[in-house]
């Protein structure tokens, strides 16, 4: 059993690395400062403990040598514990004292270095820490202890060294940083650009130069670049797309990350609004693992959701129990869920909706009788078995899954939803489901829905309807969102 001593990175949940995931997977008590990114957390298991020990600046903290105590406590007694640290573990971090800590008390420790915001924070705001011709070096510094006091940084030292200094916890004596830097002879014009809340949809950058650094309005946490390189203009994620929009995700909670990663990739906050649970059908799964033993008969098996998917095919020993039943899949978000499992769709209609699916089905044998199977949701519209009946074909519906409301969100996460730029909805049971978790006041002004039917249910409640995905998946749902938001 192992202490780790990880870091986090600077915040944008892409740069956590692969090792740090690994051990969060299967840490048993994570233990992380204030400013760990919630979705990082949701990388642990949902069972493992997790500790806050504070670290805001003024604000509450748990005293380091408790920290140290807590550290040995845990990993004597067996579990395997992650200390979840923002950017490197051992980068103006303490996890010094964490790991001399845990050697001194004989208790087995890792170290997982994590992307330090001194070069990564930078990179986010297109600041190279170094650029031919520029400059040779690159100094990070902490600009946190007291800075005039005996013994303090010797800054007209890192002044006449030049090169790029990146300045940690500076900003509440970035002016009498600036005024050493000037004494130990750097330029007043020397570029200086200071990010706070780098490589998150938060980020703010401003530029300026170091004798008016002192002047310029900043908050925490930020990192301060000092050097020519801090005068190139590289920006590329404050371009993106949706830098600076907030979009709130509504769709059920175990699927709600692939949207919001796509988001964020583009820039965006997402606010995520897990309204909707899915949960097992009523009766267990007895009447799906039914079906999927007499799967072999059935003409065609229709898959409207990769929930239904991801819910039938494990009940098969391998795909090759489908026999001779062919498959058809509502969406390219369906025919991808089969695909994962080694299923390819024989159907997948051009519009992801039932009457699609309906006008492109082939005709029932006149010869037999041709069955169908339907695995899906509890309460779901009754347009394709309706019209497959209709057109001769016996359909078993079966229940796969049931959605239900999710428990009512939190008064904090209504008001951050209600504050967004734009809500998105990927299926009438989310428009709904949202509408009574959430109410009407909670919705975002802009509206974009995933496709013709999710619209319909919105505009039948009432809600404006601001732009609907041209393709019926989530990338057309996000081009929709570029569109209407940019
Ligand atoms: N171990 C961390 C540093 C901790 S000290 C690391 O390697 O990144 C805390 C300081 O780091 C903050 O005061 C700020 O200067 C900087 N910092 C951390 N994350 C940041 C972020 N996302 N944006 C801007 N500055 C950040």
């Amino acid at each position: 059993m192992t202490v780790y001593l990880v870091g986090a990175g600077p915040g944008d949940p892409g740069l956590l690395t692969v090792r740090a995931a690994e051990v969060l997977a299967r840490a048993d008590v994570v233990i992380h400062d204030r400013l760990s990114v919630a979705t990082l957390l949701d990388l642990a298991p949902a069972e493992a403990e997790r500790i806050s020990v504070g670290k805001t600046p003024r604000g509450p903290s748990t005293p380091q040598d408790e920290i140290n105590a807590l550290l040995v406590e845990r990993g004597r007694a067996g579990q395997e514990v992650v200390r979840l640290k923002g950017g490197d573990p051992f980068v103006f971090a303490r996890g010094a004292e964490e790991a001399a800590a845990l050697a001194g008390a004989g208790v087995t420790f890792e170290v997982v270095p994590g992307i330090t915001s001194a070069a990564a924070v930078p990179a986010y705001a297109g600041v190279p820490l170094t650029a031919r011709g520029l400059t040779t070096t690159f100094t990070v510094v902490t600009g946190h202890e007291d800075i005039q006091g005996a013994g303090s940084t010797d800054w007209e030292a890192v002044a006449r060294l030049g090169g790029t200094i990146v300045v940690l916890m500076g900003v509440a004596h970035r002016g009498d940083i600036a005024d050493r830097l000037l004494a130990g002879g750097l330029a007043g014009d020397t570029p200086v650009a200071a990010v706070q809340w780098g490589t998150r949809p938060e980020q703010r950058s401003v530029r300026t130069t170091l004798a008016q650094l002192g002047r310029v309005e900043i908050a925490s946490p930020a990192v301060i670049v000092i050097g020519a390189t801090a005068g190139l203009d590289l920006a590329w994620y404050e371009r993106l797309p949706l830098f600076g929009r907030s979009v709130v995700v509504t769709r059920p909670a175990t699927r709600a990350s692939e949207l919001s990663r796509h988001l964020v990739r583009l820039g965006a906050r997402a606010i995520e609004v897990p309204c909707i649970r899915i949960e097992e059908a009523a009766d267990g799964g007895a009447a799906l693992r039914s079906a999927a033993a007499r799967v072999a008969e059935a003409d065609w098996v229709i898959f409207t959701s990769p929930e239904s998917v991801g819910r039938f095919l494990p009940l098969l020993r391998d795909p090759r129990a489908l026999g001779g039943a062919r498959v058809a899949a509502i969406g390219p978000g369906t025919a991808d869920a089969l695909a994962a499992r080694a299923v390819v769709a024989d159907l997948v209609p051009d519009r992801s909706v039932a009457e699609s699916l309906l006008a492109v089905f082939p005709p029932a044998p006149t010869d037999r009788r041709g069955r169908v199977l339907l695995p899906r949701a509890a309460v779901a519209r009754e347009v394709v078995p309706d019209g497959l009946r209709a057109a001769g074909w016996e359909v078993e519906v079966v229940e796969a899954y049931r959605t239900e409301l999710a428990p009512p969100s939190t008064p904090a996460v209504l008001a951050e939803a209600a504050s967004a730029d734009a809500i998105a909805f990927t299926s009438s049971s989310a428009v709904t489901a949202f509408l009574e978790v959430a109410g009407p006041d909670a919705l975002a002004p802009i509206v974009v829905c995933i496709g013709p039917v999710t619209a319909a249910t919105a505009r039948r409640l009432g809600i404006t309807v601001a732009a609907e995905a041209d393709v019926h998946t989530l990338d057309g749902l996000l081009d929709a969102l570029v569109a209407t938001l940019r």
